[in-house]
């Protein structure tokens, strides 16, 4: 069939219509994604998508993004989805006000343009196109936007598998992730398809001490008793553990890469090669994400006044899990380092294991393909995700969801995304058409 897209209309038509969405102050908090959620209704509309739009409003202000869009065939939907809320951002610090879609050099720019309001005019453009096109779906699709992503999803994604998943029973979701990268593992372009995610384990210490004078030390200061077991957790890292999904990965990986390396991360799930190789490679920070549970000290509240010992000292760590740790082993493991009963651990937020979701899957085969057809030789591999995403809601539940931005990121680009300067290119937006017009048409037309 002869290509009948004009692309140019296509790509400019991208960059308006994320400008226009990144206008939309949506940090959270608060979020207020209410008046996005109605105007991406609005485009779906307009644009001849659909009219089976519904807007949630979870919590007061925020508003929650369901659309339908109807097949011929009693089949389960494909869903796609994307969040409307970002992270803040501090404008003294850009080039272009965050908030400001400024389209330039270009790029678009504004927080969002790469988390995650760009993957939904990618998504609602490649839909425009194939329906007038005059491709007609056999199976359903729903798009979602929901709000709330960024700070764990209650009022958004939670909220609406905790309603509503019985209406919405997807074949397949596909939502943020990973994508295309270059400059992580050497040169070469990989894409990684998220397939599963590490277990988020929020935690709290308490110390619990004696008051007293600063300037009589004694042996129940809170602080110090929490700072020893502080340095008992963190100056032993967990085990280094190659799950299948990493094992994949590294063999991916391992084709860009000259000996002996490639040799040792073919071989990475031997412990003898682990042991020989494990430490340079952990050396790698998002690898070492990767292959063992982590612990970040984020946050510590401790003291008030220089001359006062205090009575109480806390602390938080943000600990991920790979996806077959047990959770309450992971708990011992802790209280052993900790051991001292004046220490106690509060679990504050805690997720259950992510369910990996399956590479035998039309929606694998089918990513896999449309981005070989337009990144020829690029390498591609399922990815464990180290942060959480709203996928984490329906993999819980069993249902296969994958992680996928369809661009192309370099090495100074993966910063930006939470970072200062966020921006994707006109480029970018023009690709991630294309892999989803692809995606969408041979998934469900
Ligand atoms: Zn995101």
């Amino acid at each position: 069939m002869p290509e009948t897209v004009d692309w140019n209309q296509v790509r400019d038509d991208a960059a308006a219509t994320l400008s226009r969405y990144i206008q939309f102050d949506t940090t959270n908090p608060p979020g207020r994604e209410l008046p996005a959620a109605e105007w991406l209704g609005d485009q779906l509309t307009r644009r001849g998508i659909t009219d089976d739009v519904t807007i949630y409003e979870p919590a007061p202000g925020r508003g929650l993004l369901v659309a339908r869009i109807p097949g011929t065939e009693p089949l389960k939907p494909l869903l796609v989805n994307h969040h409307i809320d970002v992270v803040a951002a501090d404008p003294t610090q850009w080039s272009y006000p965050p908030f400001s879609g400024a389209i330039a050099e270009g790029f678009v720019w504004g927080r969002g343009t790469l988390d995650t309001k760009n993957l939904g005019i990618v998504l609602m453009l490649a839909l425009e196109l194939l329906i007038k096109e005059g491709v007609r779906f056999r199976r359903p699709i729903v798009f979602l936007a929901v709000p709330d992503e960024e700070t764990g999803g209650s009022e958004g994604m939670r909220w609406l598998v905790d309603q509503h998943l019985a209406d919405l029973d997807p074949e397949w979701v596909w939502d943020e992730g990973s994508g295309g990268f270059t400059g992580i593992f050497g040169d070469r372009l990989l894409f990684g398809v998220a397939v599963a995610e590490k277990q988020i384990q929020h935690l709290r210490l308490v110390a619990a001490g004696e008051p007293g004078h600063g300037s009589i030390p004694h042996g129940g200061n809170a602080n110090v008793t929490l700072l020893n077991a502080l340095e008992r957790i963190l100056s032993t890292p967990r085990p280094l553990h190659v799950h299948p999904i990493v094992a994949e990965m590294l063999r991916v990986v391992a084709q860009g890469q000259s000996f002996p390396r490639s040799w040792l991360l073919r071989h990475l799930s031997n412990p003898l090669v682990m042991r020989l190789a494990g430490r340079q490679l952990a050396a790698h920070r998002l690898l070492s994400a990767m292959l063992r549970d982590t612990i970040s000290l984020t946050v510590l509240r401790a003291g008030y006044k220089v001359n006062v010992i205090p009575e109480r000292a806390e602390a938080e760590i943000d600990c991920r899990l790979l996806p077959d740790t047990p959770a309450d082993e992971f708990h011992r493991w802790l209280r052993e380092r900790i051991a001292d009963e004046r220490v106690q651990l509060e679990v504050t937020e805690s997720s259950p294991p992510s369910g990996v979701a399956s590479l035998d899957t039309a929606f694998y085969r089918v990513v896999t393909q449309a981005i070989e057809r337009h990144a020829p030789g690029a390498g591609i591999f399922p990815l464990l995700m180290p942060g959480g995403t709203d996928g984490r809601y329906f993999r819980q539940r069993g249902y296969p969801a994958y992680g996928f931005g369809p661009m192309i990121l370099g090495p100074d680009d993966l910063a930006r995304a939470h970072g200062i300067d966020e921006r994707i290119s006109l480029d970018n937006l023009e690709l991630g058409v294309q892999i989803a017009r692809d995606i969408i048409r041979d998934l469900c037309a």
